[in-house]
């Protein structure tokens, strides 16, 4: 890693630290960081910069989905069209970010993110693809960085307004007024639209992989089309994906035109992208609202999905606090036999609720035979054996769970939780260290290696393995603050 890069990537981070906090970093009050700094970028230092500003998404941004359920599904999606893309191999992620309105947008090293509006739009499973696989080729063919060095722009503050407007993105958020006001940030603002070159180059890979992945073609010209009226419509107030994505008749007639030379194909939505559409419906407006609009689809029969109408229904119920008739419910679910593991999900937190908490257990067990890659039923497994105060259960199935997934932070949050409830102080601190690094959070995995060395209950062994891993996070620290220190 040449130091200017990563130079300036701290630089991001700090950066993006503070507009997150306290909204009202401009880009010219930023160092201004020379030659260096226009250099193109390495997909290593791409990535590097995507997982920081991923790493502040999650940390502070409050519309950040924190739903395993919906980040599975969507990754789930994403990775369907990834593998039909022109990059099959490639690292990506996707997430989601609660806003009504419709955006889509890609960030440095992969990271895609979807507001929830998105979702709730789009009317088939083919019409999210293909706003999904759009963005995935923004992705492939690296537009992202090519409208930066097209630009000519100090590429440092063209991240930080990409971060903004990600962040700006959201309606009524506080980052979007300061934006607004700010006209330097205002003409950052408008240089993150991509040129009609690579919207045109978007479309055509991303149809290209929409087809390859097996999803209806028209699914994307559909979607775009009803966009392109919505802003017609709204004028000032047009969807924000139409200012990132500048949409034209020529493009909607280009993908239309796609479309009709490709066979009919019928292709019928998954359950999961109705079962998701449903929980996202069900958690707006007040919970008991939210239960009369799922009671009146399944009256008047209006819905998509009778399994994903019956789901919300439940889930609403939930959220009124009325377990017993969300159990009542959930077993008319149940007789439409069929399976995903976010109906396995809810019938578990119901039995919990209920206060049953060995059938809950055995929901989620059952539940984890057939969809062993749920991270949402790996949680709420856990979650049940902690309300049991079955720790002794949860610390080996969290173990045999780490070793699927290393990388997975929550998992070391909950292995930190189960040792604090054992009284085994090194290894709480030991599993929180490693939770907040994955996090990004150095420093305070540095300080939980500290509370691990000053606890005196582990073994030499494990006394040395905090040793050894303090040693290395701190030359990290150390590499990190001398770059900081030159950078000025
Ligand atoms: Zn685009």
């Amino acid at each position: 890693m040449k130091p200017c890069y990563f130079k300036s990537l701290l630089r991001l981070a700090l950066a993006v630290v503070a507009i997150s906090g306290i909204c009202m970093v401009r880009a010219d009050d930023l160092p201004d960081l020379g030659e260096s700094a226009r250099a193109e970028l390495s997909p290593q230092i791409e990535r590097r910069l995507g997982e920081s500003i991923m790493n502040e998404i999650r940390l502070r941004e409050p519309s950040y989905v924190d739903d395993p359920e919906i980040n599975d599904y969507l990754n789930r999606l994403g990775a369907r069209l990834v593998e039909s893309s022109a990059n099959p191999t490639g690292d990506f992620h996707f997430f989601a970010i609660r806003d009504n309105t419709v955006n889509a947008f890609a960030m440095f090293g992969g990271f895609i993110g979807m507001n929830t509006g998105t979702i709730l739009t789009a009317q088939s499973e083919s019409e999210l693809a293909g706003v999904l696989a759009h963005e995935i080729a923004h992705v492939t063919q690296n537009h992202l960085a090519r409208q930066i060095a097209k630009e000519k722009q100090n590429t440092l503050p063209s991240m930080i307004a990409m971060a903004v407007g990600i962040l700006a993105a959201r309606s009524n958020s506080s980052v979007a007024a300061a934006t607004v006001t700010s006209a330097q940030a205002g003409v950052v603002q408008a240089q993150l639209a991509y040129t009609r070159d690579f919207e045109r180059e978007a479309d055509r890979m991303g149809y290209q992989s929409l087809e390859k992945a097996g999803f209806d073609v028209r699914g994307m010209g559909d979607f775009f089309e009803r966009l392109q009226k919505a802003g017609r419509i709204y004028e000032n107030n047009a969807p924000v994906y139409l200012r990132s994505h500048p949409l034209t008749v020529e493009r909607i007639s280009d993908m239309q035109n796609r479309a009709q030379d490709s066979p009919y194909r019928q292709v019928v939505s998954s359950l999961d992208f109705h079962l998701v559409r449903a929980k996202l419906r069900a958690q707006m407006g007040k919970p008991r609202e939210a239960v009369t609009e799922f009671e009146t689809q399944l009256r008047e029969k209006k819905y998509a999905s009778p399994a994903a109408a019956n789901y919300g229904l439940v889930f609403a119920l939930m959220r009124s606090k009325d377990a017993p008739a969300a159990q009542r419910a959930i077993e008319g679910l149940q007789a439409l036999k069929v399976a995903s593991p976010m109906i396995a999900g809810l019938a578990a937190e119901i039995r919990a609720s209920l206060g049953d908490l060995p059938a809950a257990q055995a929901i989620y067990r059952e539940a984890l035979q057939r969809f062993p890659q749920s991270k949402a039923l790996v949680y709420g497994y856990v979650e049940a054996l902690f309300a049991g105060r079955q720790y002794d259960q949860a610390l080996p199935f969290l173990e045999s769970q780490l070793q699927l997934d290393f990388a997975d932070f929550k998992l070391y949050g909950l292995q930190a939780k189960t040792y604090s409830a054992l009284g085994k102080r090194l290894q709480q601190h030991r599993a929180q260290a490693e939770s907040y690094l994955l996090q990004g959070q150095l420093g305070q995995a540095v300080e939980q290696l500290q509370f691990a060395q000053q606890a005196s209950d582990g073994n030499f062994y494990e006394q040395s393995a905090v040793d050894a891993r303090l040693r290395e996070l701190r030359k990290l620290q150390i590499e990190e603050a001398r770059l900081k220190r030159n950078g000025g």
